[in-house]
């Protein structure tokens, strides 16, 4: 069950959410606000749709087919966003409609392997590793041109754009640079006009920087905390 309260804080949330990517937009492209809905429950995702909200992201996969069946499926496009060991895409390939997370060839071979069984061409995005952390998952930025190509050649699988999550920064302007960058490799995959390519989608920005990333020019931002509040992760595992 969810509170009365507890609706109108996330409907709050969100048109303040709304509003603010409105406001940060320099021209009149569309801006994807995908809920990223980790630890939340069925019911509150639900919700999410009587609030105007068209996406959500899982990222992690049993967490994603624990909810599936609850999830009103018609009423949302969904992506996986997080890291994807191989052996797992097998359980997503037909239950999302993109896999924004798509850092290796390996992954994308078998990505490749399980869509063309399920005779679908599955959408996805170059996740790159901008800040270069080793501790985050997504392709080096000098590596990413070339596995855009071999991901380009694969039958089952359609570029569509880039993906990053860079590294926390307290500084706007620091980050602003990594968002630069992004959009930088996303511009050399585009001029590369590679064959079976169609990009059109820059996947960055979370609850505390998706402003700066609309700003940025960002057409898909990944929020959480701020349309759910902080997550509890006692609940979970
Ligand atoms: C959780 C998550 C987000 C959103 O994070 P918040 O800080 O809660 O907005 C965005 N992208 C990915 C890949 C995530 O796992």
């Amino acid at each position: 069950m969810i509170s009365e309260e507890r609706k109108s804080e996330i409907r709050k949330n969100l048109s303040e959410i709304f509003d603010n990517i409105e406001k940060a937009k320099c021209d009149d492209r569309k801006v994807v606000l995908l809920a990223a809905t980790k630890t939340r429950t069925p019911e509150e995702i639900n919700f999410l749709a009587e609030c105007g909200v068209t996406h959500i992201g899982e990222n992690k996969v049993q967490e994603l087919m624990d909810k599936y069946d609850a999830i009103d499926k018609d009423r949302f496009t969904m992506h996986f966003i997080g890291s994807l060991q191989t052996n797992k895409v097998k359980y997503i390939i037909d239950k999302v409609s993109m896999i924004e997370s798509v850092d290796r060839f390996d992954l994308a071979k078998e990505i490749n392997k399980q869509a063309l069984k399920h005779d679908l061409v599955m959408d996805v995005l170059l996740e790159v590793n901008v800040g270069g952390e080793e501790s985050k998952s997504g392709v080096e930025p000098d590596k990413a041109l070339e596995l855009a190509r071999e991901i380009a050649a694969l039958p089952g699988l359609r570029l569509r754009g880039v993906m990053t999550i860079p590294p926390i920064c307290v500084d706007v302007e620091k980050q602003k640079e990594y968002f630069r960058r992004i959009v930088g490799i996303f511009n050399d995959i585009s001029s590369a006009e590679i064959e079976n390519t169609k990009m059109d989608y820059l996947s960055f920005g979370m609850s505390g920087d998706y402003e700066a990333a609309v700003s940025c020019g960002a057409n898909i931002v990944r929020v959480g905390t701020g349309i759910f509040g902080a997550r509890d992760y006692s609940k979970k595992n």
